[in-house]
């Protein structure tokens, strides 16, 4: 095995790098500090439209979230940031926003400790401390932006302290482009760690014990009651289903490895796929929504699973009928547009299609995957829109273009369809906070989503009533009623214009 590479301090000639410096500045500057081959993974895994695509710089939350979450939802995990203050502040801010109970360890940097390396002896240390085998079963090191741009060199971690593992990984936003495939990051380095666990000796049982049916482990974070739902699902196949990757906890990694078949259910997942069709499992597509969605998947999943299809029949005689009678008696009437980073975005929009609404466009932030091509087909047979990698650009353009009876979406989207007198839902607080699958996913959007598009005369009538009051020259906190100035904006504007003609003047002498 080749040695691992070196940092180079001189990769990075400030400490200002982030977000704002620009992709290719920070590129560059990561290659030049050895993790070139870390980031050609992530273009491999993670892949960006060609030329100028809307991710070339972070649209939304600060990719990294996604890892961390990963870690602090996990038990016995200690989760350690390598990053900017004002990075850190605002991931630590959002994941006690997002309910962590636990705290984000940090180890802080200036330009000296990065410039000479004393950076990667603070980590080492921080670590050592935080390797308590009575306390944790692994340590989630994440190198952000800086640190990776900069080469500080994770790999050359001890793999395990005390008996804990320790995981150290970059995830820069100029190489990782949403917080979902964040997550992907850390739940294929833990799988990757857990399989070579695995393959060198006995492992840890589940808490409740090595089930006595195959296992369909399910991938992708999702609605609580949804596996339970989908456990319920393959039963009369005499399949059960597996742990939710990313996990809740170590020893449940070994117990998803150890499945019959793996469902992808959200498709980004790119790294942890690899991890389980290295250690020999199958994986199957889309996911049980709706009549079509659950018909097809469960014929996918007793396939992979080599069960025979009388049983695979005998499941779909139990569900389709109750799932189709749902759908009928909570029907959607109206225009939706969909769009959202969470990669469930095309399951949303097959539920609302054959719940009778009409879907013109769906826009999703994570990539085209193998994964979610059953769903992109179904989509796109019935004259659906998918636009992959969408940007906000994008999302809202289709809002315009579609002047849908309602727009779910990401912050912005919603924003700006509400002031466009569009009601508007959240995705991740309102369509993912419900189930989505099987026999309880077919009504439940119904009530949400009908009483949403109820809404359009009252944002009409707020429309009526605020008038242009907050907005443009008018935005912010006023003391009085507040007075246009245009006169100030023509003469800035004046000012402006002699400043670059005299510059000009002077560049040419
Ligand atoms: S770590 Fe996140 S917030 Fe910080 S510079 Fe990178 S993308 Fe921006």
């Amino acid at each position: 095995m080749d040695a691992p590479a070196l940092p180079n301090p001189d990769a990075i000639q400030a400490d200002g790098l982030g977000c704002h410096s620009g992709k290719d500045t920070l590129l560059a500057a990561a290659a030049a500090a050895g993790k070139s081959e870390t980031l050609a993974q992530y273009a491999r895994d993670y892949p960006l439209p060609d030329g100028a695509g809307p991710h070339d710089q972070p649209q939304s939350m600060c990719p990294a979230f996604g890892s961390l979450r990963v870690g602090l939802r996990m038990r016995r995990t200690a989760t350690i940031l390598s990053g900017s203050a004002c990075c850190v502040y605002g991931l630590s801010f959002t994941s006690h926003f997002y309910g962590a109970r636990r705290s984000v360890g940090y180890v802080p940097f200036n330009s000296e400790s990065l410039v000479t390396g004393k950076l990667f002896e603070d980590i080492r240390e921080a670590v050592h401390q935080q390797a308590d085998p009575a306390l944790h079963d692994s340590v989630v090191i994440i190198n952000l932006c800086v640190p990776t741009a900069s080469g500080v060199p994770l790999q050359l971690l001890p793999r395990a302290i005390n008996g804990v593992r320790i995981i150290g990984i970059d995830v820069p936003g100029f190489g990782v482009p949403t917080h979902a495939e964040a997550k992907d990051v850390l739940a294929g380095a833990m799988l990757r760690y857990a399989r070579s666990e695995a393959e060198a000796g006995p492992v840890t049982a589940p808490r409740g014990g090595v089930s006595e049916k195959p296992t369909v482990t399910l991938l992708g974070e999702m609605f609580p009651a949804d596996p339970v739902g989908i456990g319920m699902m393959l039963e009369p196949m005499g399949l059960a289903a597996g742990p939710v990757v990313p996990t809740r906890e170590w020893r449940e990694l070994y117990a998803a490895l150890d499945c019959a078949a793996v469902a992808a259910i959200h498709p980004f997942y790119t790294a942890s796929v690899r991890e389980f069709e290295t250690a020999g499992r199958c994986i199957v597509p889309s996911a049980p929504v709706g009549f079509e969605g659950t018909e097809a998947w469960l014929q996918a999943v007793g396939r992979a699973c080599n069960v025979p299809q009388a049983m695979i029949d005998a499941a779909k005689n139990k569900w389709l009928r109750a799932i189709k009678g749902a759908l009928a008696a909570t029907p959607i009437k109206g225009r939706v547009t969909v769009s959202g980073y969470e990669g469930s975005e095309l399951l949303v929009a097959r539920l609302l299609v054959e719940s009778g609404a009409e879907v013109p466009y769906v826009g999703s932030a994570c990539p085209k995957t193998p994964w979610s091509a059953p769903d992109l087909e179904w989509l796109q047979a019935r004259g659906v829109h998918v636009q992959y990698r969408a940007s906000l650009e994008q999302d809202i353009a289709a809002v315009r273009e579609f002047q849908p009876d309602l727009a779910i979406g990401t912050t912005p989207v919603v924003q700006a369809a509400k002031q466009a007198t569009v009601p508007a839902l959240y995705f991740t607080n309102l369509i993912s906070a419900r189930p989505l699958m099987g026999v309880m996913g077919a009504g439940s959007l119904a009530r949400v989503i009908n009483s949403a598009i109820a809404n359009k005369a009252r944002f009409q009538t707020m429309r009526e009533f605020f008038g242009d009051v907050g907005s443009g020259d008018k935005a912010g906190v006023w003391e009085g009623v507040p007075q246009e100035r245009p006169e100030f904006r023509a003469e800035t504007r004046r000012q402006v214009i002699k400043i670059q003609k005299r510059r000009k003047a002077e560049e040419m002498i």
